[in-house]
């Protein structure tokens, strides 16, 4: 079976483990969120790319989920005695090779594509990993000014979320450079060709909402003759971890289970579901997504160990996919 995943970080790469537990014969294609992507230092840093692959690859930090295990911070320390900003991003020794060696690659003239094919080479990935695009796609968002009160700027999300812990009001969430972006090479190949695609229980907003922004990638969702389903990101009216219901309030998305299969909408109307999987917890939930015509199910939907995300993803392909093995 051939699965297509659309994925953020931390909960795209979490899911993605249980997938492999549920279906270890599967050819897994993920299509990862660049917009994260940010400069420090001169570095290309790939926050949701670095993830997929560390956590799929066995070097994530179990501890923090993100960047690598057994990491030291000595290069961090020395960048704050010379007084370089910024301090608020945790740049560890061994993942900076990662960034040195991405970097030294971009600016040889390689595609952020090819890079991350000999980035996970090393990793002996059991996926094949895709960027969105090739192209600079930046989240930034738009906040109070922290410094001068009255006042709006635009910072990087990870600014946002790294500095500020996602604690102060978003008023506007912008994907610069989005529209003029290009889907990376093989990105509309593998959701066009694919027995199922899956969107996992990632932000809606800056992780698969940034994916689905890529010029035509929306449409291929659309247009594509596998099924598609995903699992909902909101738990009992919020996120379990990271900052969903924050970035849905600032789209004006209610934040629930419901709410998000509905922001995504169903094919039949022109969304991009087939099916959609909510938490035990908002099964109360399931008749207003079926009746947008999207088929539903209540199942439990926290990622507590591999074998409950195995047991998720395994009712998400089911849900789409019957019986069929
Ligand atoms: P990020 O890029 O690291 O923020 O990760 P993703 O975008 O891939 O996923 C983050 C989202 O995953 C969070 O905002 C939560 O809504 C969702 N999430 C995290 N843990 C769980 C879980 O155990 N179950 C479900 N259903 N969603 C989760
Ligand atoms: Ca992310």
């Amino acid at each position: 079976m051939r699965l297509t995943v659309l994925a953020g970080g931390i909960g795209g790469s979490t899911f993605l483990r249980g997938l492999l537990k549920a279906r270890p014969d599967a050819e897994i294609t993920v299509v990862g969120n660049t917009a994260d992507d940010i400069t420090l230092f001169g570095l290309r840093v790939c926050p949701d790319l670095d993830t997929v692959m560390y956590t799929l690859g066995g070097g994530i930090s179990a501890e923090r989920g993100w960047g690598r295990e057994d990491e030291t911070w000595v290069i961090k320390e020395e960048l704050a005695a010379y007084g370089v900003e910024p301090t608020w991003f945790g740049l560890g020794d061994r993942d900076v090779a990662t960034h040195l060696v991405r970097t030294q690659m971009l600016d040889a003239g390689y595609g952020l594509t090819a890079v991350t094919e000999a980035l996970c080479a090393r990793w002996k990935l059991p996926v094949r990993l895709l960027p969105m695009s090739d192209d600079r796609i930046e989240t930034h968002v738009v906040v109070d000014d922290p410094e001068q009160p009255g006042r709006r700027k635009a910072i990087h999300f990870q600014e946002y979320w790294v500095r500020y812990q996602a604690e102060i009001p978003a008023h506007q969430i912008v994907a610069v450079g989005q529209e003029k972006a290009k889907p990376a090479p093989g990105v509309l190949e593998a959701i066009a060709d694919c027995d199922v695609l899956i969107v996992p229980p990632s932000n809606p907003v800056v992780s698969v909402g940034t994916i689905l922004g890529v010029p035509r990638v929306r449409e291929a969702l659309v247009a594509t003759r596998a099924p598609v389903v995903g699992l909902s990101p909101i738990v009992g009216g919020t996120h379990v971890r990271g900052m969903a219901e924050q970035m849905l309030t600032s789209i004006g998305v209610e934040v629930s289970a419901a709410g998000v299969g509905l922001h995504y909408g169903a094919r039949t109307a022109g969304g991009i579901l087939d099916g959609w999987l909510v938490d035990d917890a908002d099964a109360e939930d399931v008749a207003r997504v079926e009746n947008a015509g999207i088929a539903c199910r209540a199942v439990p939907l926290m990622m507590t160990d591999h074998d409950a995300t195995a047991a998720m993803a395994a009712a998400a392909v089911d849900l789409v996919r019957g019986d069929r093995p």
